[in-house]
């Protein structure tokens, strides 16, 4: 018999580095090789828009998973600086920019996602930044010792936590959103609000309703930001966080299906069975949302490549965990449990202190999220009651002797965990 050619992993990202990391520690003993662009070892992105920004250029934080050795000792082969050009699917074989060939018994695509770039006049002046990797952060640091005046485009997670670190450096730092709040895609009204207020305290100048016109610079570098008003904002610096794109265009020249993402199902299985896709890249079901889409975070990409690793060790269970964030900004962290876009219904739990309260999001009178302000054991509950599957009633929500340690100790007590949701059987550690 022909030994298996094994797993090739197109991607070194969180989810790539977790899906070698698990066959290995769950007895996978075929070949697994990884093929990563960035000349690099794997490396946590979350630093890169908040720590690392703050930290010396000399005592930079080491952001890498492992070591060089680690994947050696591993017998995981690690291809850096390699890029996937094509895969053909009949002979199951993917072709790399060195022309080398890699056959495939299983091809799992964890290919993540690029920044989205302004396009607006003027958006390839210097001094015009997007964040998604280690190069473009040591980029924007070191930018952010030469500069004073910083505009950031776009208020989600990525610019707020930049603009945290630019005023906190001492730079005037402005922040245009074209929505009519802060973080519409992914926080709840109220918790946004407490955070355009901390972040005003901290000197952020926040605009929202605020549409970008055109970049003007002079002799090639960027001088400032007209906005559609006509208005003229001086911006030395242009960093824009208004989404990602993900790298969805290998998968769609081999024929796979795509759709803002490469379409898997609840196995993260592609229309090809030997072909997964995990992390960033993936567009999936999800379970917590009606309909389908991609979810954007650690917890996601960590969980997915666990969830292949089991498929591919012979343990198949459907995709099913919670997806779950966290972001820190102005001071202040906030996690979320659940996904609450969409929701129609929300009431704020507070504390006997203003800065730490939870509130909880409901979409058609079901709970589906519950963002945690400070609050980090009420963040570890919510998951767990959100994952069970428990809806506590809205007019609960702020009574005093509300205790959700309790309400999830009754409620799993009473009824068998929702199908997927349970203990794992298997052997694949995390
Ligand atoms: P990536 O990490 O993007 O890895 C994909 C890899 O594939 C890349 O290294 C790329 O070079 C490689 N690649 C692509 N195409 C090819 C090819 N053809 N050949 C070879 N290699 C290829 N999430 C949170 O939950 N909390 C946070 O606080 C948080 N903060 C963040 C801050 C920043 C600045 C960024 C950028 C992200 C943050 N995230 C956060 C999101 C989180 O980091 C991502 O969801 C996660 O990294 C996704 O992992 P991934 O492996 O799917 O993709």
């Amino acid at each position: 018999m022909t030994p298996s050619p094994g797993t090739v992993i197109i991607g070194g990202g969180q989810a790539g580095h977790q899906l070698a990391m698990s066959l290995r520690d769950g007895g996978d003993d075929r070949p697994i090789t990884m093929v990563e662009a960035e000349g690099r070892l794997p490396y946590q992105r979350p630093p890169l828009s908040k720590d690392y920004l703050l930290a010396d250029a000399d005592d930079a934080l080491d952001l890498a998973f492992v070591a060089d050795r680690d994947y050696a000792e591993h017998n995981v082969h690690y291809l850096s600086g390699a890029r996937a050009l094509s895969i053909d699917r009949v002979r199951q074989e993917v072709e790399l920019d060195s022309t080398q060939l890699l056959p495939y018994e299983h091809l799992v695509l964890a290919t993540g996602a690029r920044a989205r770039t302004l396009m607006v006049p003027g958006a390839t002046l210097t001094g015009v930044h997007t964040l998604r990797s280690l190069e473009d952060a040591q980029r924007l640091r070191s930018m952010l010792s030469q500069v004073t005046s910083v505009v950031v485009v776009g208020a989600g997670f990525i610019g707020l936590e930049f603009a945290t670190c630019a005023v906190r450096l001492g730079h005037r730092v402005t922040v245009l959103e074209r929505s009519d709040r802060i973080l519409r895609r992914s926080l709840s009204e109220p918790t946004a609000e407490f955070l355009t207020r901390r972040h005003a305290a901290q000197g952020v100048t926040i605009m929202t309703r605020a549409s970008v016109a055109e970049l003007v610079g002079c002799r090639g570098k960027v001088s400032g930001v007209r906005l559609d008003s006509g208005e003229l904002l001086p911006a030395e610096l242009v960093v824009a966080g208004v989404g990602i794109e993900p790298n969805d265009e290998l998968a769609a020249a081999a024929r796979l299906k795509v759709d803002d993402g490469i379409v898997v199902d609840e196995m993260l299985r592609t229309s090809d069975p030997a072909i997964f896709a995990i992390g960033d890249v993936a567009s999936f079901r999800t379970g917590f949302t009606p309909g389908s889409g991609r979810v954007e975070s650690v917890q996601n990409a960590v969980d997915q490549a666990r969830s292949v690793a089991r498929t591919l060790l012979g343990y198949p269970t459907p995709y099913a965990d919670l997806p779950w964030f966290w972001t820190q900004q102005a001071g202040h962290l906030v996690q979320i449990a659940g996904i609450g876009t969409g929701s129609n219904a929300v009431y704020v739990r507070p504390s006997d202190d203003p800065d730490r309260f939870s509130t909880f999001c409901y979409r058609s009178g079901r709970l589906v999220a519950i963002e945690s302000v400070g609050q980090p054991r009420t963040h570890m509950q919510a998951r767990r009651l959100l994952s069970a599957g428990i809806s506590i009633p809205p007019d609960c929500v702020t009574a005093e002797d509300l205790d959700l340690a309790r309400e999830i100790d009754a409620a799993t007590a009473l009824r068998p965990m929702p199908a997927g949701l349970g203990p794992r059987e298997g052997a694949v550690p995390g």
